[in-house]
């Protein structure tokens, strides 16, 4: 075996120790001379030492050094270690012996704290951040102060600001909604600053969400948003309506705002109008190498194959949590190309209430599709499960949230055909995204498809009867299955039509029946769901005019006090004619006329006697001119809520009503 090496000298600087040493007197007469580090932590005057751990680093390694020095790093401060350098050979392990070591002992200095190594938001509004972080790994002292940096994104690091707190936590206020910021924050001892922790990227809200917390205290962190929601909403509404004064009877209005919104919008593409669908892919989905992903559990079952949650870790960035769909072993190329073009599809969104792709893993198997993670799950389990527990305004709030996604894909000339509440996703801060965008294309070319999707009939009860009856699939019949969406959200997750048969539901449509308001939902929201159901699609709203209307009932919460009345959950069979109570049911017509709108006209009503809401749904449309009401686009708006308001009645005798 060689000898001892000589020399050793020992250079501390804080936590960290280089040391360096001359090579032995003797080799042993071999080439394969080495050397092994042996890390010892001791108590004071190198007694009670014991190995140091895992938490300790060597540069570049602990054994077989070919170099004469190493660099350890990571140690305690203020803390005694004794290092053995042992030189070694092919016959060191014969007779290992003392004397082919040679040792240092020394104390480490006061170090500043290392990095904080994540930083999570708790709550998100769309003014404020509230973070938390964990204790440094290494504190090495007391913590003094946290301070927390942070900037927009989009803008120069330079301007930065400084928050300083003594606890692990901190509301960040004042921010600009929908804006992305970058957060840094470190540590201060008696020993000064430590590092910056990594950049951690949090977004202000669109939509004021209220945050559901994890376990009890959700329920009150909800209410105590609500406040600020219905404010915040105000402040938007009454920039939008101000510009926009009536809902969607003024069409030429809106027509004019729409082709002015689309201006500058890009418009989808349709991956499969492409040559080689992997060339969508390439364009929109962004490869991610698959050691970045790390699969933590399976989450759902998918069309083709499971759906897990799990983290992913891009250089430069920080870890994020997400969802990660898999291609099952055994796919034919057509499926592979039907599996990913839905990343092709969602990654040429982007918006809030769409669903985000992170990016796709293709070279390699299994083929998987990465989209952020929604804590929550899907929509219409979420609400089954939390049946009851919301205010109507946070009801509201999703349904507010859907409409402005589905806005943004018809704005795009995006059609998604299969819109229900199961294909919507719910993340933590409660905020709905639009899922699921693999359909469109096998009910667009396949004729025998139109009653089979995959796995499945054509989605009946949420598909409106032009699509079903001859596929015209369009915004309008998107719109259709939005007041579907919206009658789900309204019931906690009820089935439409509950159990009736699927062509039972077709012809009950055709035959002018619709569902009644669920228990306890607003007249205005029913009203707004009879319109997306309007047979012509021509004559249902927007999603843009619906985003406004619900924006509207928000701005006027009263508004969405009239319910209709102590229903119970309706049965399948028509009842008793109508109740006495009607009119206090469904509100004054004053209500009414507010609700949609058109309160201009109060004291024409009054005025010719129709003040209840028995009186004017006998209405015709001459008795709206004899009133004063010259404007046929009033006329019709009107006429088409005073549907609204018989359905109201028929639905407190009855079940499904016709219009
Ligand atoms: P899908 O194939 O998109 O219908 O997904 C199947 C199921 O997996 C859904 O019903 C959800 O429960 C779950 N899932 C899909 N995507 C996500 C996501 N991004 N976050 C959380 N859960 C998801």
């Amino acid at each position: 075996p060689p000898t001892a090496p000589l020399h050793l000298i020992s250079n501390v600087n804080e936590t960290s120790v280089n040391l360096e040493w001359s090579t032995p007197l003797s080799s042993g007469g071999r080439q394969d001379l080495s050397y092994n580090v042996v890390c010892k932590r001791c108590g004071p005057e190198g007694t009670r030492c014991q190995p140091c751990g895992n938490g300790v680093h060597f540069s570049p390694q602990q054994l077989s050094l070919r170099a004469t020095k190493v660099s350890i790093n990571d140690l305690q401060a203020h803390t005694n270690y004794t290092f053995e350098i042992w030189a070694v050979n092919g016959v060191s392990q014969q007779s290992p012996g003392p004397e082919q070591a040679v040792s240092v002992t020394v104390t480490t200095n006061q170090a500043a704290p290392s990095p904080v190594n994540s930083i999570q938001a708790k709550d998100i509004t769309r003014h404020t951040i509230s973070l938390a972080w964990q204790q440094p790994e290494k504190a090495n002292g007391v913590i003094l102060e946290y301070e927390v940096k942070y900037y927009e994104k989009d803008q120069n690091e330079r301007s930065y600001r400084i928050i300083k707190t003594s606890s692990r936590n901190t509301d960040i206020k004042g921010l600009t909604p929908l804006t992305s910021y970058v957060f840094h924050v470190r540590a201060r001892t008696a020993a000064g600053y430590g590092e910056f922790s990594a950049p951690f990227e949090f977004m202000t809200n669109s939509v004021p969400a209220p945050i559901i917390g994890d376990g009890t205290n959700s329920t009150v962190l909800l209410v105590s948003v609500v406040g600020s929601v219905v404010l915040l909403l105000i402040l938007i509404s009454a920039f939008v309506i101000s510009r926009r004064r009536s809902k969607y009877s003024k069409a030429k209005q809106d027509a004019d705002e729409e082709k002015h919104l689309h201006q500058g919008v890009r418009i989808y593409v349709d991956p499969f109008t492409y040559e080689d669908p992997n060339q969508a892919v390439r364009q929109f989905a962004k490869e991610i190498d698959a050691s970045c992903i790390k699969i933590e559990k399976v989450i759902g079952i998918g069309e083709f194959g499971e759906v897990c949650s799990g983290r992913l870790k891009m250089p430069g960035k920080r870890e994020i949590c997400v969802a990660i769909k898999t291609l099952k072993a055994g796919y034919t190329d057509k499926q592979r190309r039907d599996f990913l073009s839905e990343a092709s599809i969602m990654g040429q969104f982007d918006h809030p209430n769409i669903i985000h792709l992170e990016g796709v893993v293709t070279k390699c198997k299994p083929v998987m599709i990465i989209t952020e993670y929604m804590e929550n799950g899907s929509l219409d389990a979420f609400l089954r499960k939390n049946d009851g527990r919301f205010t109507v305004i946070q009801l509201v709030g999703i349904l507010r949230g859907i409409a402005s996604g589905m806005k943004y894909l018809s704005d795009m000339s995006y059609v998604h055909r299969d819109l229900a509440a199961r294909n919507i996703l719910v993340n933590s801060n409660l905020v709905c995204k639009v899922s699921d965008f693999g359909m469109s294309r096998v009910l667009e070319d396949d004729p025998e498809a139109a009653y089979t999707t995959r796995g499945g009939k054509i989605p009946i009860r949420w598909t409106a009867p032009e699509a079903i009856a001859y596929r015209k699939f369009t915004s309008a019949s998107d719109v259709w299955s939005y007041g579907i969406v919206m009658w789900e959200v309204m019931s906690y997750g009820e089935r439409p039509y509950w159990d009736m048969s699927n062509q039972d539901v077709i012809k009950a449509i055709d035959e002018g029946y619709r569902l009644p308001p669920p228990m306890d939902c607003p007249v205005a929201l029913h009203q707004l769901m009879l319109d997306c159901w309007q047979r012509e699609r021509g004559d249902r709203p927007k999603f843009g005019q619906i985003v406004n209307m619900l924006d509207k009932l928000i701005r006027n919460p009263n508004s969405l006090k009239r319910t209709g009345g102590e229903t119970t959950r309706p049965s399948t069979t028509l009842l008793e004619p109508v109740s006495p109570e009607l009119s206090s049911a469904l509100g004054s017509v004053e209500d009414w006329l507010q609700a949609i709108g058109m309160e201009r006209y109060s004291d024409n009503f009054t005025a010719a006697g129709y003040t209840s809401p028995e009186a004017v749904v006998h209405m015709t449309q001459e008795d709206m001119g004899r009133i004063g009401i010259s404007s046929a686009a009033h006329q019709n708006k009107i006429l088409t809520s005073v549907q609204g308001m018989l359905s109201q009645m028929q639905q407190i005798q009855g079940r499904m009503v016709p219009v």
